[in-house]
């Protein structure tokens, strides 16, 4: 048998309902927030990667599906979903729209990645953008959406650390703190992260290999570099998370693996599902859109985790809501019930009911028997009688009662 990729996952029809159920709280949340749906391509050109995501990092080095196509040009499956939006916020000239720009969008995203709980090659995410604006209020309304989603699916679990990675200016100090300090220990170092001192010394933060972890820990903080506008910066956007009663840490540690980075960072991480906690990771990159050939667009925005979300809301024991049931199931009794069972549904579907009936041609017991099973919430037995009368019995799956109705207003008591 062909079997499924590694890393991927399927979503089994009993299983939808709980996409469903975030798709739609994602879309009412945005809604109120005054955030618009954008909807890009899943492949584009590998070179939109290289330059916005970085070529030092994870992603590009090591995780991207790159391909050529038939007419040999290099493509990627999206690692990620803001380099995508703002080449299409560029190419389409969305800057010289009122600004700011509120965007998000839902995604599948690739990254060829070794396959652990919490870690796929095929995984999805809800994403943020907001344009225009430098302004720490626009990195609060953005934090702010995510918690006021998080509550709203009944996540109240997860910690938002916070911390700003300074802009250029400030970097470029920090950055040779960074390389004085790694060089000492250089001995203690793994290949890739003796590479990143070369290249980009802010990376040694992320290493996920355990020695450069501990290296890492005691590495200079980026909080003693800060100049005057980021400490000022990151102070109002901390006044405002705290009038919103956001709560956050100050955690000089999160550097996020993505170069486009600048000022503000911030990630949600869950306790509750075990090495790969974080959740939601986000932050502003104020030169994303200059770097692919656009102008200077500020921007902040954050990326989601579906199935992470989903694993802390199953290990909370949180509700996606119930999973929709099934209405009615029309069993027809005799071989000429079954055209008359069939314009039966067909009516009540037109009206808006949910509703099947047999079309497999079994025996009234084994139609009983699926319709239970399948969890129909009534069901109605048409026999040449009840086609005579144009009354019918309806019979009620989970109170196990039963009453008489017109079949003409069969609807009404479905509905
Ligand atoms: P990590 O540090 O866990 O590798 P990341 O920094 O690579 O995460 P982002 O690129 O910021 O993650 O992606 C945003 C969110 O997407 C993450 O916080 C996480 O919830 C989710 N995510 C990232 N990579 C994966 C993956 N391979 N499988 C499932 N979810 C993922
Ligand atoms: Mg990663």
């Amino acid at each position: 048998m062909i079997t499924l990729p590694k890393g991927t996952k399927d979503v089994l029809p009993e299983e939808s309902y709980k996409w469903h159920y975030l798709e739609q709280r994602i879309r009412s949340v945005c809604y109120r927030f005054g955030v618009k749906e954008i909807r890009t391509p899943v492949f584009e050109h590998t070179e939109l990667f290289l330059r916005v995501v970085g070529e030092t990092t994870d992603i590009v080095n090591k995780e991207m599906y790159t391909f050529d196509d038939k007419g040999g040009r290099s493509m990627t499956l999206k690692p990620e979903g803001t380099a995508g939006v703002a080449r299409c916020f560029a190419e389409n000239g969305l800057d010289n729209a009122p600004q700011p720009t509120k965007m998000f969008y839902l995604t599948p995203v690739f990254r060829y990645e070794k396959p652990q709980s919490g870690r796929l090659r095929e995984h999805h995410q809800f994403g943020i953008e907001l344009y225009g604006s430098y302004s720490p209020y626009a990195d609060a309304e953005v934090i702010s959406l995510a918690k006021s989603f998080l509550s709203e699916v009944g996540v109240k679990e997860l910690v938002l650390h916070l911390n700003s990675i300074g802009c250029s200016q400030c970097r470029k100090e920090y950055s040779k703190a960074l390389i004085a300090y790694f060089t000492n220990r250089k001995n203690e170092l793994c290949p890739t992260c003796l590479e990143r001192l070369e290249k980009n010394p802010l990376r040694l933060l992320d290493c996920k290999v355990e020695t450069c972890k501990a290296v890492a820990e005691q590495a200079p903080v980026v909080s003693d570099y800060l100049c005057d506008d980021c400490k000022n910066h990151q102070k109002k956007l901390c006044t405002a998370l705290d009038t919103l009663g956001v709560e956050y840490v100050l955690d000089p540690k999160i550097v996020r693996g993505l170069d486009y980075y600048t000022g503000t960072v911030f990630e949600f991480v869950s306790t509750s599902i075990g090495a790969q906690g974080t959740v939601c990771g986000g932050g502003r990159y104020n030169n994303l859109c200059k770097e692919i050939g656009g102008k200077e667009v500020p921007a902040v925005g954050f990326g989601m985790g579906l199935e992470r979300l989903i694993m802390v809301m199953e290990s909370l024991g949180i509700s996606f809501g119930d999973a929709p049931k099934r209405k009615v199931y029309i069993a027809p009794l005799g071989e000429e019930q079954y055209p008359v069972a069939m314009k039966l549904v067909a009516d009540l579907r037109a009206k808006g009911v949910c509703a099947d009936s047999d079309i497999v041609e079994r025996s009234l017991k084994a139609q009983m028997k699926y319709a239970d099973k399948c969890g129909y919430e009534y069901v109605v037995v048409l026999g040449a009688d009840e086609v005579e009368k144009g009354i019918v019995t309806v019979k009620d799956m989970m109170l196990k009662g039963q009453t008489e109705c017109r079949i003409s207003e069969l609807d009404k008591i479905l509905k």
